[in-house]
């Protein structure tokens, strides 16, 4: 592609609204446009980075032996009243009404519709197993659209479901679509971990999630260094401490914390450490009362372990200041185990402190010196914390890391939730009727750009992992308006590069050389080789791969053949 061609607006300044350095960086290199909240235009550089990513997952899902189709984006609502998600589907999910007044959504997924499909179209077990997918728009009506395509409303997803007899040929299904996965993104040259996950409301049993990882990630994932384990922070089990117990010390007793309402506070007021501290949170009972969740001063509740606790109320939901007033008598921020008059539940380190400070249940009041067994009951403890760096793994090997990470892929085992609401049915060998099971499988395209960068990038822009740059070689002319030799010799090299199978840019503009320079390396093209008189006078072209910092002189045939083993390994 000849650059003179191609109206390419970069940006100089980071712009106003974009946070995310993926974000600056994809308006910047002129690769996206921004219409409305979470509503982006791909102009052509961008979309060349769409396609190429797609290319690489539509060749793993057909190895892995799945069919492409394509599903409308626009979905009746009777599909979705027969599964139930109708109601149950927030308002994420754009409905809206066609002229005759019948109600319809935009699809923020396919489930609904592949199982009308396949009640249809699936009639013997002798279709089965299938695995249909499609790279197609979604809508979803996120609540707070941002970072750009990272979290869009209207984005790409490619999405497989699989249909199968028997829970045997779903694992098997399963199991080839983690390796397809694992493929895509190990040819996408994106670091990545896999993590169990929770299956969430899309429902089902088993669930695994594909992260890039990256600090600035919405997510938070956990590994062992000690074996394969990984899992996403809400699943993560945290194991009760090993070592014994501490003989207790002096007696319990009051003291006065005027003001002083959290553990920080109450931390540098006493000059103590939070990991001595318990704290106490009230959250709202399935009936009308509270219960307490009692943690170590140090560690966080994890909202998912607390809500499978019985008799707490899901979604979970902090206690208001007056029903804490009216059941406790006394304002949060004081609140304590002892005396509690609600259900406690204890987590295995809260447990486990000796001498610990809490709250004493009266205004400007705590208790220290505080011990389980002695001043209030012993009791079993449980799993409500989020795990930390350095935690001991579940698995029994090694200790936990806690990193961030991008979600840009999930496949869960969906069993029959939707199969068996919408009635999708077929015959086994014996001739009787027998319910499909089902799994699913998304990717976001348009997410992976967007995680690609943040994992990929310098302070002079894009660098972008091969497999997914726009452009392989960005051809530089110098000075090409003012000699024939230059430009003779740079449509020459271009001809041969394409000959080659090279995507290549040609930077033909009227412009300095810094600047091209500067837009070719903020758009993150991987190769740069620059015709210049002067190398021309030597036989030699400058060349330069994007993660170096140094150019260096190639004669033609050393320039092919550098060229060439780069193709073999993408
Ligand atoms: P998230 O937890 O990030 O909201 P999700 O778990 O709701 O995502 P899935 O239903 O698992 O998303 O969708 C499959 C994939 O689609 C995700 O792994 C993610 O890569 C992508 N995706 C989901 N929501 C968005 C969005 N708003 N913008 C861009 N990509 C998205
Ligand atoms: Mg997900």
């Amino acid at each position: 592609m000849r650059l003179s061609r191609l109206p390419l607006n970069t940006l100089k300044e980071v712009p106003a609204d974009a946070e995310l350095i993926s974000h600056q960086l994809m308006l910047r290199a002129g690769m996206i446009r921004k219409l409305a909240s979470g509503l982006y235009t791909w102009l052509p550089m961008g979309l060349r980075v769409l396609r190429k990513i797609e290319q690489v997952v539509r060749e793993e899902m057909n190895r892995a032996g799945a069919f492409e189709l394509l599903m409308p984006s626009v979905q009746p609502a009777e599909l979705w009243q027969e599964s139930g998600r109708w109601s149950e589907y927030g308002p994420e999910l754009l409905r809206f009404k066609d002229r005759h007044q019948r109600e319809f959504c935009y699809g923020p997924t396919h489930e609904e519709v592949i199982t009308d499909i396949a009640r249809r179209e699936l009639k013997s077990y002798r279709h089965l197993p299938v695995n249909y997918y499609q790279i197609q728009t979604k809508f979803r009506d996120e609540i707070r659209p941002r970072y750009g395509v990272m979290r869009a409303r209207e984005f790409i997803m490619k999405d497989a479901y699989s249909f199968h007899l028997d829970q045997e040929s779903l694992d098997a299904g399963y199991q080839a679509m983690f390796d397809a996965y694992s493929k895509i993104f190990t040819r996408l040259g994106l670091r990545f971990r896999t993590v169990q996950a929770d299956s969430g409301a899309i429902g089902g049993n088993a669930s695994q999630e594909f992260h890039v990882l990256a600090d600035s990630g919405e997510d938070t994932i956990v590994f062992s260094n000690g074996d394969d384990y990984a899992a996403n922070l809400e699943m993560a089990e945290a194991l009760p401490p090993a070592a014994g117990k501490k003989k207790p010390g002096g007696d319990m007793r009051f003291v006065d914390t005027p003001d002083i309402r959290s553990i920080d506070e109450l931390c540098s007021f006493l000059d103590t450490d939070p990991s001595g501290c318990i704290k106490t949170l009230l959250v709202d009972a399935e009936d009308d009362g509270l219960v307490a969740l009692v943690l170590r001063g140090d560690h966080e509740l994890n909202a998912r372990k607390a809500e499978k606790m019985p008799g707490v109320r899901e979604p979970l939901t902090m206690a208001a200041a007056d029903k804490v007033k009216e059941v406790v008598g006394c304002e949060p921020g004081f609140i304590g185990p002892v005396d509690l008059p609600c259900p406690l539940f204890v987590d295995h380190s809260a447990a486990a402190v000796v001498d610990f400070v809490c709250g004493a249940n009266q205004k400007d009041q705590h208790r220290v010196n505080g011990n389980w067994g002695r001043d209030l009951p012993d009791c079993a403890s449980v799993d409500l914390r989020n795990v930390v760096d350095g935690d001991p793994s579940p698995t029994g090997k090694g200790t936990l890391s806690v990193v961030r990470g991008i979600e840009v892929g999930h496949i869960f085992k969906l069993g029959d939730k939707y199969s068996s609401s919408m009635n999708a049915q077929v015959l086994d060998a014996n001739g009787q009727t027998q319910t499909l099971i089902m799994g699913c499988y998304g990717i976001g395209i348009t997410r992976i750009t967007a995680a690609a960068i943040e994992q990929n990038h310098d302070r002079r822009g894009i660098v972008w992992p091969p497999a997914m740059a726009p452009f392989d070689v960005a051809l530089i002319p110098i000075n090409q308006h003012k000699s024939d030799r230059v430009r003779d010799a740079a449509d020459q090299l271009y001809e041969e590069l394409n000959a080659m199978g090279l995507q290549v840019l040609v930077d033909d503009r009227n412009a300095r050389p810094g600047v091209k320079f500067a837009d070719m390396d903020l758009i993150g093209i991987p190769h740069r080789v620059v015709v210049a008189e002067k190398g021309l006078d030597g036989g030699s072209f400058e060349y330069k791969n994007r993660r170096d910092d140094e150019p260096r002189h190639l004669s033609i045939d050393e320039l092919k053949d550098l060229l060439r083993s780069s193709q073999t390994e993408t």
